[in-house]
């Protein structure tokens, strides 16, 4: 159902070629926005985009872009300004569960919980921690810098994972990604409160996307999971997308420096 909750609006999602992220360009453009996907892969960008202006009367664009990358962030955000003119919110949803996991391919068929701290590699550690955590912040810090120059506000809505306050041994730098994601969520919000830039954080449980394939086609993992969440399913990327709506809408108006948990109810007990 559409209320034209984001009429006039622009997003920019990045990891929006696949998943949640892509949730989050179709909700938004069925809700009014403008978007644009920014992810790895242009071809994916590209068909992500397609499907939007297909299915929804909002406007989308693409940007090929590595979050790990301050240059190709810059770009992309520079993208949306010339395009579009100005940018009211960002979904910072780019992602990987280990360094080795690549999206839609079940070839970690343990869905990135192998690698345990004694062994792991630091360079692969770094590379988890380059991408979800340093790639939000500069994401965030690079948007909000148009957002703060344009004067009008805005909405930054990072994606953390319930990884954040929920130890998953053998993902030691995924969940520190996590939780790195859920503070600078809430300390950012307070310094750009000044200029009416909410920023506010998803803390997804299980949700079936390409990055938990490998769990979902594995028993055990898809017991793990079940066996964690008091629903007895997995969450959807659309379900995801709705949380992310409310918080990039106005409907949240008052709402900053928060963490939504939509997981359920895997912190319930
Ligand atoms: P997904 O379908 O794999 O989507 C993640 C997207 O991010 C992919 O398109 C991926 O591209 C892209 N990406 C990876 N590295 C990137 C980089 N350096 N620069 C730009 N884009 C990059 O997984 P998802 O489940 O939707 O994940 C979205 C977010 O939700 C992630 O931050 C994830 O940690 C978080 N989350 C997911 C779950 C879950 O259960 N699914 C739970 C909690 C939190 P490639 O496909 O080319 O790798």
């Amino acid at each position: 159902m559409s209320l034209g909750r984001m009429e006039g609006k622009v997003a920019v999602i990045t990891g929006g070629a696949s998943g949640i992220g892509k949730a989050c360009a179709l909700r938004f453009a069925q809700e009014g926005a403008d978007v644009l996907i920014a992810d790895l892969v242009a071809e994916r960008c590209e068909a992500a985009a397609e499907e939007v202006r297909r299915t929804t009367n909002g406007r989308a664009l693409f940007a090929e872009t590595d979050v790990s990358s301050e240059d190709d962030i810059a770009a992309m955000a520079q993208r949306a300004m010339d395009e579009f003119g100005h940018i009211d919110c960002v979904v910072a949803a780019a992602g990987v569960s280990s360094a080795s996991y690549v999206s839609g391919s079940s070839s970690s068929g343990d869905g990135g919980f192998n690698g345990e701290l004694l062994n792991l590699p630091l360079e692969s550690c770094n590379r988890v921690l380059d991408i979800n955590l340093t790639g939000v912040m500069l994401t965030d810090r690079i948007v909000a810098r148009h957002m703060v120059a344009q004067g009008t506000g805005g909405s930054i809505v990072n994606i953390a994972s319930s990884a954040a306050r929920v130890p998953l041994p053998g993902a030691a730098d995924y969940s520190v990604s996590k939780a790195g994601v859920a503070m600078l969520t809430h300390v950012f919000a307070m310094e750009v409160a000044q200029h009416n830039i909410r920023v506010n954080a998803i803390g997804p449980g299980f949700i079936a996307t390409p990055m938990t394939q490998g769990l979902q086609d594995d028993d055990e993992g898809r017991q793990m999971m079940l066996g964690m969440t008091p629903m007895g399913r997995l969450g959807t990327a659309e379900e995801m997308a709705n949380t992310a709506l409310y918080l990039a809408c106005d409907e949240s108006s008052y709402t900053t420096g928060q963490t939504i948990y939509p997981n359920g109810g895997l912190y319930a007990g």
